[in-house]
């Protein structure tokens, strides 16, 4: 016992990962289908427990440590440096990773022997029920895009903002009062020193939740795999390895080359290091909720210090999201390979527009691609019954799709903030390369 709680977190996380992959295989392959969902149900609880665990951190992390953080930075201008140049990167990245999702798509041709005609009408008629209760079969302009995602940043009720999770409107909140904290000078210190107390205290908090995470983990898995089990295989088999190849290779070659040609540092602490934020986001699909775990382990393990982890990451959370806008480029091309349409470079060209842009004002939430998806279809001419064709059967298997784009998504967030505070001087490399936290 006294072994397993000396253990490395992420080791003991991999370890929950594993054993609930196996007891959810056993349970899918080794009862019959009605009884592996049943048995599902038991696990799901207590997944959800430590969901919402590390869900109740979000608001209050972002809102406490960004504005300690504001304060930590002294001046306003250097937030603007910084999250000018995180923005830069984020949307290079994820450009880079729509164009990686064109190009597997279009090797692997995912969509090339899918019959269309064998979808079912149940699947067809909930996909329709679900994108239409989350508005997604109205698409818009590209403008109308960019003006919707700027008008969702600055809330009208900060405190709304916060009941209702959206990230964007807080992080705007949290910097506006830590200016104003900075403009109030000495009438402003107590103020400030409860931000910092109260942002360690949390980060503590957060820690303390980390420790809950290998149960978690594990009781997740053990529903994901009971109750989907790897049919995704089968049913979508190359769609499933062009998303898993071209994610992988967008880790390695993407995340890889920011860190040692950009960051110039090495690559193993870095993989290391994220391991945790990498499975909670594996077995979450979920890049908000796994939000905490990355920023912990972001301060924790990679030595990136609290302006640029505070910011740069819940940004990343919601407007980078390289497996998501991959996956965007990789579906354009399934529907025109199933649905036999010509795609011309200029739909290319759009389409790798379209699903950056897209993939910005979003949350990173389970699923949230294939809403995304029905602009990006739109972008090829797909017509609204076409669109539910596509979508049906990829909704029906996302689950373990999603998961992959959701470990991309987090790994990208946390490469491009290493960079940026490689930049602004804002990491202790000491921390980053210490061998004796493995
Ligand atoms: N689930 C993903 C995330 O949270 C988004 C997606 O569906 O691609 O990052």
């Amino acid at each position: 016992m006294k072994a397993w709680f000396r253990m490395d977190l992420w080791k003991r996380v991999m370890i929950g990962l594993v054993i609930g992959t196996l007891i959810g295989l056993g349970l899918r392959y080794g009862l019959s289908e009605e009884a592996s969902a049943r048995a599902a149900e038991y696990f799901k609880p207590f997944g959800d427990l430590f969901l919402n665990l590390i869900r109740m951190l979000v608001v209050p992390l972002i809102f406490l440590t960004l504005v300690s953080g504001v304060l930590s930075m002294g001046d306003p201008k250097k937030l603007g440096s910084l999250g000018g140049r995180a923005i830069g990167v984020y949307m290079c990245t994820t450009a880079v990773a729509v164009t990686l999702g064109l190009v597997i798509g279009t090797i692997l041709q995912p969509g090339a022997g899918f019959d269309v005609g064998s979808v079912s009408q149940d699947d067809i008629e909930s996909t329709r029920q679900r994108l239409e209760s989350a508005g997604a079969m109205e698409t818009a302009g590209v403008f109308e895009q960019i003006m919707r995602t700027v008008l969702a940043i600055v809330p009208t009720n900060p405190v709304d903002a916060m009941a209702r999770g959206d990230v964007l409107p807080v992080i705007f909140f949290a910097i506006m009062f830590g200016i104003g904290i900075l403009m109030a000078g000495e009438a402003g210190k107590p103020v400030a020193d409860a931000f910092n107390s109260a942002s360690e205290a949390i980060l503590k908090l957060t820690l303390l939740i980390m420790e809950t995470a290998p149960y978690g983990v594990m009781a997740l898995m053990a529903w994901v795999m009971a109750a989907y089990g790897l049919d995704v295989v089968i049913a979508l088999g190359m769609m499933t390895l062009a998303l898993y190849l071209a994610c992988g290779l967008h880790m390695l070659i993407t995340h890889g080359f920011l860190m040692k040609f950009i960051a110039k540092l090495p690559l193993l602490p870095f993989y290391r290091g994220i391991t945790d934020a990498q499975m909670v986001a594996f077995s979450t699909s979920s890049s908000s909720g796994t939000l905490p775990v990355t920023m912990s382990v972001a301060q924790k393990n990679l030595g990136i210090k609290k302006p640029v982890a505070s910011s740069v990451l819940p940004l990343g959370a919601t407007i980078n999201m390289d497996g998501t806008a991959l996956y965007q480029g990789l579906i354009a091309l399934f529907a025109a390979q199933a649905l036999g349409i010509d795609m011309n470079f200029g739909m290319y060209i759009t389409v790798a527009v379209m699903a950056t842009l897209v993939s910005i004002g979003t949350a990173g939430i389970p699923s949230v691609s294939l809403f995304l998806a029905t602009t990006t279809l739109g972008v090829i001419g797909a017509t609204p019954e076409q669109m539910l064709l596509i979508l049906a059967p990829l909704f029906a298997f996302d689950r373990l799709l999603d998961m992959m784009r959701t470990v991309t998504n987090v790994t990208g967030d946390l490469a491009v903030s290493t960079v940026v505070a490689r930049w602004e001087n804002e990491i202790d490399t000491e921390v980053f390369v210490a061998e004796d936290r493995y």
